[in-house]
């Protein structure tokens, strides 16, 4: 009994250490990326302002969208790395709307079929019956999981074709992505959804990868109120199947939620804002989004400053 006892407290002494290492890897992670996204948050912000400018001259503008494209790219990289910190932390919450649900499908397969059309294999998007043309879903996360799903399906196929299809009853969503790939041994199948799996390495030797993919699709398929499962017949190909909760959204209350008016300014008398932030990029990011629209802004860049103008501004927001 007492060597238990011993044993037992070894145990939860180990357990400790391990769950506070665990916790700081993670306050890391996510400290790490919140300092990349601020810079880049001005990077991103002036990019759109000067996509919208129409004093640039046309040889300009490919700059502009470039820049923009590769923030817009980081920007999601730095994303999908506070997610797997925030799903190991439990943290992760869905952003539910409704989404242009067949739109959003045609445009994925259109993607995917050029993809494929440059590996020479074939891609067939067979929707089946009628789709809603809208759904509530978490449209971002919806599209990490599909994205990731049929990139492999694509990424790990040397010949035949990808087949992606979609039926919807009842407020659940029904999709299937078959590839006719090497497929997955049965002893990797129950493996591959855990972090950093990967099937043993064929013939065709190494293929790039991280195995997170498919861990972070699960998890957000959970998350989503639905499953994911996957069967092969190795050198056959498999086939992954989802099942999603993405109820339907009648077509007047679609319209209402999906048009989103330009913002060109407000009623009323026009209200004073005073942008406090010590980087004087953000405070003009500010400055120049806001003036425009009618406000009167004012800066100061820290605490003391702000405190030293806020009776003689007497703004009506800080
Ligand atoms: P990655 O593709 O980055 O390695 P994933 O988590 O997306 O990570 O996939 C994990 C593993 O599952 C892959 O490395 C591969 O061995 C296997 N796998 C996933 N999809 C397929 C597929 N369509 N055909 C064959 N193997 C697959």
């Amino acid at each position: 009994i007492e060597s238990h006892r011993l044993t037992d407290l070894a145990l939860q002494q180990a357990k400790q250490a391990a769950d506070q290492a665990s916790l700081a890897k993670t306050r890391y992670v996510s400290t790490i990326s919140h300092e990349l996204r601020t810079p880049l948050n001005s990077i991103i912000g002036y990019a759109q302002l000067l996509d919208e400018d129409d004093t640039i001259p046309p040889h300009r503008k490919q700059a502009v969208s470039v820049i923009r494209r590769g923030g817009d790219h980081l920007l999601g990289l730095i994303e999908g790395t506070l997610d797997m910190a925030r799903i190991e932390s439990g943290k992760l919450a869905l952003d539910v709307k409704p989404m242009r649900f067949t739109e959003g499908l045609d445009e994925l397969a259109r993607m995917f079929e050029q993809q494929a059309a440059s590996k020479g294999i074939g891609f067939a998007y067979e929707p089946q019956g009628k789709l809603p043309p809208v759904v509530r879903a978490d449209e971002k996360r919806l599209r990490q999981v599909l994205i990731n799903v049929l990139g492999n399906a694509v990424k790990f196929t040397r010949a035949g074709q990808v087949t992606l299809r979609v039926s919807h009853r009842r407020d659940m969503a029904h999709i299937e992505v078959e590839d006719t790939g090497p497929g997955i041994a049965a002893a990797d199948v129950e493996r591959i959804f855990e972090p950093f799996a990967r099937a043993s390495e064929g013939a065709q030797g190494p293929i790039p990868g991280t195995g997170l993919g498919l861990t972070i699709s699960k998890m957000l398929t959970d998350l989503m109120g639905g499953e994911m499962t996957v069967s092969s017949t190795p050198g056959q190909g498999c086939v992954f199947r989802m099942r999603l909760f993405l109820p339907a959204v009648r077509a007047e209350v679609a319209q209402r939620e999906l048009t989103r008016p330009q913002r060109t300014g407000y009623l009323g008398p026009r209200q004073r804002i005073l942008v406090v932030d010590n980087e004087e990029v953000d405070r003009e990011l500010l400055r120049q989004v806001l003036v425009p629209l009618g406000f009167e802004v004012h800066t100061a860049a820290s605490g003391h400053a702000c405190l030293a103008v806020v009776a003689g501004v007497a703004p009506q927001a800080v």
